[in-house]
């Protein structure tokens, strides 16, 4: 596979609306896949309105955008996908999810075809060992939302081809993204940095050294950070914060990355971050206003 000319991507949340928005702007053909059937539909008004602001902004003119709106065709069966040259998948985060496609959708993939994770967390190593093709397996980590953020992580599993590599890096940059190797060990580069920080930051609170303003205060004016760590911990999810700790903290087996109680506590209680309305701050009035 020397040249990727069309991608499949499985999964229309937040991930793979923005990974088919920039793939269609690059001039790819996307398919673009979800079980469900309103989360393509929220997933091409998501991409219009992103493009619409492209647009609004200078960054891109009303033709181009038609035409890279033109390029994503939708489905709810993985057949769609039996052309493409690149699956990415973006479904949820849950391994026996991604298990069952990768099962599903390799059966019907040309043989030379490329599957490739967008997974936060598990292992591309043994995600590829559960398909037909781990040296056409690899992982390619998008950040969020994808259209603004410029990296792409990418992560070779032990099996994966070097045809491979040099294959998706050449597609994230035709995508305009620049990227960074990354081995595969719990939770990469990005991950294995940021979530420990957002984590002390957590612990801090608990430990009363500061409370959330002071804390998102320090770190943005002291660390020249553009978001303080409890923001940024509302922003991610605090489940998707406390589900990587876990994975870091199993996979290296160091109790240095042993979750914060209190993120437990706000996971627990459902204050999730700003998607639930409320995490380290209440989001329900404006300006946030912390919680602790
Ligand atoms: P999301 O919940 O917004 O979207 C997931 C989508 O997958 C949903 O639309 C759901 O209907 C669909 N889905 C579930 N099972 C499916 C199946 N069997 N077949 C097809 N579609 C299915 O999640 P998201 O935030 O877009 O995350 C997707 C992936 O991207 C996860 O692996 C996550 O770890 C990773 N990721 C997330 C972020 C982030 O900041 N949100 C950043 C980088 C990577």
């Amino acid at each position: 596979m020397a040249d990727i000319q069309s991608v499949g991507v499985i999964g229309a949340g937040q991930m793979g609306n923005g990974i088919a928005h920039v793939a269609a702007l690059a001039g790819l053909p996307v398919v673009l896949v979800d079980v469900n059937p309103a989360a393509l539909e929220k997933a091409l008004a998501t991409i219009a309105k992103n493009m619409d602001r492209q647009v609004a902004k200078g960054g891109l003119d009303a033709a181009a955008k038609d035409a890279a709106l033109g390029r994503i065709t939708t489905g709810t069966e993985m057949a769609a996908l039996d052309a493409c040259d690149i699956v990415i998948e973006a479904a949820t985060e849950r391994e026996e999810t991604k298990l069952a496609i990768f099962k599903s959708v390799s059966a019907l993939l040309k043989p030379e075809a490329i599957l490739a994770s967008n997974t936060s967390s598990i292992p591309i190593t043994r995600l590829a060992a559960a398909t037909d093709r781990p040296e056409r397996f690899i992982g390619m980590h998008f950040m969020n939302p994808v259209p603004v953020m410029k990296l792409v992580e990418i992560i070779r599993g032990i099996a994966t081809s070097e045809e491979t590599f040099a294959a998706v890096a050449a597609l994230a940059e035709r995508m305009g993204k620049t990227t960074a190797v990354a081995q595969d060990y719990p939770a990469f580069i990005v991950n294995r940095v940021l979530i420990p920080m957002i984590n002390e930051a957590v612990q801090a609170l608990q430990e009363g050294v500061g409370d959330v303003r002071s804390i998102d205060a320090a770190m943005k004016l002291g660390a020249n950070h553009p978001m303080g760590p409890l923001e940024l911990g509302d922003f991610i999810g605090l489940d998707t914060c406390l589900a990587i700790m876990r994975v870091l903290h199993e996979g290296m087996g160091d109790s240095k990355y042993r979750p914060s109680p209190l993120l437990v506590k706000y996971v627990e209680a459902g204050w999730l971050g700003r998607k639930a309305g409320k995490g380290f701050y209440d989001y329900a009035v404006t300006p946030p206003k912390p919680t602790r």
